[in-house]
């Protein structure tokens, strides 16, 4: 195929000429029939091979080219009458308004005609257009519109009148109207000069206003509309060709009507049935049209609906493609393999493959994928000659291809552990959901991720399904190494703090081990630290604390030891009660503060001072120390958990009984007219806040008994580590669920004065309102347990209603940036070089460089101070 180099310096977008319609096609439509007897394409009819052919064996008429190689050509219909085209309306209907329908100039003075071409010749040789757009509708629509008198000649023009869906009519002074049909509207639009044109925005070479009302439709090629053939040998037709058929006959029927001098009544309704049809074929989703439909009742697509939306032409076809080399699987947890890599399953990494040229260091190896074939693990699927003659390797060949293998060849072999592959879940939202990952073969049917990268896909592993690409390229792998790999990522552009992070038991386990009382005999150290995958170098620190411990008369190691096992010998860290000098832990325990995700400060810390790489290989042994430690140790949330002593029990209950007193002595006072005024507010808002003020006071007291008899025990460890809960979940499963509300207000709706038919009518008591005085472990009353589902059903359905909403909203906002970017002189512009900000974010700060927002400067002052003692 011949190679045209092109480039396009531009586009415009204009009417179609009927004259350059007819010079385009390649034949004029006069029949509505398709195929003649013998299932042939009749000449002149739709399926006419000049159009172009789609059966194989057939040749176009027109180019001689057989289905596939011709791109088709265009045909033609001669309308019987002229017919609106439906897109155009709202034009057609303000160019009614706007020209006089006697000698078709604007209703504008000749002065102020003179300035509209001006202006709009001004912008549109800067390339203004919306500029040029909204003066057109600012001044010349609106000063034409609002005159009934011609200034030209004088004629008083009538109302115009558009009725839904495409019926214009006249009304003149008297009130007497008539129907204005598209014949009459474009021989005014044919009387409009051109100077008067150019103002109303058209260019007299491209576009001519009159061009608006069809007098010739074109027919796409055959190739565009396409026939099918049915299983059942039946022959399917193209919608757009089922509506062109209803045109070609509408039309003719009209044609026969105007020419034997049918009834005025009878060619009315043939023309607005082709009116009808000519719609419904460009825009079958009109408001207020029937939809054009099929025998079966399900509706014709029309040309719009072909281009327009997510799953047109543009959005579907043009915008997006799917790819090759993709993979698709339901996702579950694994700590074992690292936090940068993916689990594959075997059988997937034997259908995925990377092109590898071969050279003479790598011959022996991909000989011998080639050998294992594409069954046994790991082989090859494909050789791929240097001329490019691509070899399918099978059981009966392979051995003779594994021969033929030569530098220069290219073997398109399995996935190996360290590919390096993209890997995504959707909704891809911001840039980390989709990270590269090395590949990690493992038995199973799913892929595997560590849960410590879980944040930044939002997956969990209730059946999340998760894909991955293999990158076939060097530049493509490349990229994938260097700007996609996830460590890359690991510090959140959008709050600076890290997103990859311990979850959970490693949480508590972690913070079990860092205590100041953890005490592990040296078997169980060594062993601890062992299974965290320790280096050669930590290996030697945790002899060194042994040896230390030793010489100190002391028989075990403590946790906060094994813990700085892994740190390195310089590190010196002091934030949020932990203090860590020269690599080891001196005071305080890790929580979530120090290695949560969206938290992490330790993490943010090290990935500073020792970059990506080995922030990630930290986390990740640290990680398996805190999910070991934790099974050595053992936590577990048992009722008892939720035990307080009867003394608390007490306490709780009088505080209770308190509220309740209270919230009856208001009650009082409000039935008696007797509660303070408060300006702005009506006395039951008054009320009603005076009540909720007792009750919340009420349910902070009660967590705070709780806070401070609650058991040490796996429940609170979570609430204190912050792994996963708190405080506040504790007191409502021990005491109570407090208030419900509904939508930022108390629950006040459902029958006549009462919420329930439970409830005597008029009752105010806060009970009868939502608010629920059982905690969960004792159970729910019945109308309690209905107060408390309202707002989770409302919940519910919001999700499902905000989800669809903002995936709307992101599409907008990502249009809406697409062309911004961050300029290397700092300032950030779209790509015509408009600058939008002087400063990124106006005070310069990339938030992925920062720590939560803010630059450290007490840090790095602490940090220098602290070298420079040193080097006295
Ligand atoms: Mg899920
Ligand atoms: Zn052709
Ligand atoms: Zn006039």
């Amino acid at each position: 195929m011949e190679v045209v180099y092109k480039k396009i310096s531009g586009i415009k977008y204009a009417l179609l000429n009927p004259e350059a319609i007819r010079k385009l096609s390649v034949v004029k439509i006069i029949t509505p029939e398709l195929y003649d007897e013998e299932g042939y394409p009749i000449r002149g009819g739709l399926m006419d091979p000049r159009m172009g052919v789609v059966d194989p064996g057939l040749r176009c008429e027109t180019c001689g080219k057989p289905a596939g190689k011709c791109p088709g050509h265009f045909g033609h219909i001669e309308l019987a009458r002229p017919v609106l085209h439906i897109e155009f309306l709202p034009i057609i209907y303000d160019t009614l308004q706007i020209v006089c329908h006697q000698c078709g100039r604007l209703k504008l003075t000749e002065n102020e005609l003179d300035f509209a071409v001006r202006k709009i010749d001004r912008y549109k040789k800067s390339g203004r257009w919306t500029r040029a757009y909204k003066f057109i509708k600012k001044f010349v629509i609106t000063r034409a519109k609002n005159r009934t008198k011609c200034p030209n000649c004088n004629y008083e023009n009538p109302k115009v009148e558009l009725r839904k869906p495409y019926r214009f009519y006249v009304i003149d002074k008297d009130g007497e109207e008539r129907r204005m049909f598209p014949v009459e509207i474009r021989s005014i639009f044919e009387k409009i000069p051109e100077k008067d044109a150019l103002a109303l925005g058209f260019d007299n070479v491209n576009s001519r206003p009159e061009w608006m009302i069809l007098t010739v439709l074109p027919v796409p090629p055959v190739p565009v509309r396409p026939s099918i053939i049915l299983e059942t040998g039946e022959r399917a037709e193209d919608d757009l060709t089922h509506k062109l058929v209803d045109i070609v006959r509408t039309n003719q029927r009209l044609h026969e009507a105007i020419a034997t001098g049918a009834p005025q009544i009878v060619v009315e309704d043939l023309y607005d049935l082709l009116q009808y049809h000519v719609a419904t074929y460009i825009n079958n989703t009109l408001a207020g049209i029937p939809k054009a439909v099929h025998r079966s009742g399900k509706p014709i697509k029309s040309l719009v609906e072909r281009i327009s939306g997510k799953e047109g032409r543009i959005r579907y076809n043009l915008l997006g493609k799917r790819v090759n080399f993709s993979a698709r699987a339901v996702i579950s947890p694994d700590t074992k393999i690292r936090i940068n890599e993916v689990g594959i399953p075997v059988e997937v990494a034997k259908t995925l493959t990377i092109p590898e040229r071969v050279t003479e260091w790598n011959i022996e190896k991909l000989k011998q994928y080639v050998l294992n074939g594409p069954d046994r693990y790991p082989g090859a699927n494909y050789i791929i000659s240097p001329d490019g003659k691509r070899f399918t390797i099978t059981e009966d060949n392979k051995e003779l291809l594994a021969e033929r293998l030569q530098p220069g060849w290219i073997v398109e072999r399995h996935l190996l552990n360290g590919d390096i592959v993209l890997f995504g879940r959707y909704p891809s939202l911001h840039r980390l959901s989709i990270m590269g990952h090395y590949v990690r073969i493992l038995p199973g049917k799913t892929f595997r991720l560590h849960p410590a990268a879980c944040t930044p896909y939002n997956a969990d592993f209730d059946g999340d399904e998760m894909n991955i690409h293999v990158p076939q390229t060097e530049e493509a792998r490349a990229e994938t190494k260097y700007l996609v790999a996830l460590e890359n990522h690991m510090i959140s552009p959008r709050y600076g703090l890290t997103i990859v992070g311990g979850i959970q038991d490693v949480i508590t386990g972690l913070y079990l081990l860092t205590q100041d009382d953890t005490r592990i005999e040296f078997s169980k150290a060594v062993e601890l630290v062992y299974l965290a995958n320790p280096s050669e170098s930590e290996i030697e620190k945790l002899v060194r604390f042994i040896k230390r411990a030793k010489e100190e008369g002391r028989d075990y190691l403590t946790g906060k030891e094994i813990f700085s096992v892994f740190l390195p010998d310089d590190l010196i860290f002091e934030e949020g009660g932990v203090k860590i000098e020269d690599g080891e832990l001196k005071e305080g325990s890790i929580d979530a503060l120090m290695i949560k995700s969206e938290k992490g400060v330790l993490i943010r810390y090290i990935y500073d001072k020792y970059g990506p790489r080995f922030a990630l290989e930290w986390s990740y042994k640290v990680f398996l120390l805190g999910v070991h430690y934790q099974y050595l140790h053992g936590i577990t949330v048992t009722p008892s958990d939720w035990d307080l002593p009867e003394e608390a029990m007490k306490k709780i209950r009088e505080i209770l009984e308190e509220a309740d007193k209270k919230v009856q002595e208001i009650m009082d006072q409000y039935k008696h007219h007797k509660l303070p005024k408060v300006p702005g507010r009506s006395e039951k808002q008054v009320f009603e806040n005076m009540v909720q003020q007792v009750l919340s006071e009420a349910l902070t007291e009660i967590g705070e008994i709780v806070k401070k008899y609650a058991p040490i025990s796996g429940t609170t460890l979570m609430a204190i580590t912050k792994a996963r809960g708190d405080i506040r979940d504790l007191a409502q499963i021990i005491s109570a669920l407090g208030q419900q509300s509904f939508r930022g207000g108390l629950i006040e709706f459902g029958y006549k004065k009462r919420n329930l038919s439970m409830f005597k009518p008029g009752d105010i008591h806060p009970i009868t309102k939502g608010w629920v005085k059982s905690g969960y472990r004792e159970g729910l009353k019945p109308y309690e347990l209905f107060f408390h589902a309202l707002p989770g059903r409302d919940a519910l359905m919001d999700t499902a209603i905000r989800t669809a909403k903002s995936g709307y909203l992101y599409r907008r906002v990502a249009h809406a940036l697409y062309e911004i970017y961050v300029h290397s002189d700092g300032t950030v512009r779209d790509t015509t070089g408009r600058v939008i900000q002087l400063l990124f974010g106006e005070d310069g700060m990339f938030p992925q460089k920062t720590h939560h927002g803010k630059l450290d400067i007490d840090g790095i002052i602490k940090e220098i101070l602290k070298k420079v003692e040193k080097e006295k």
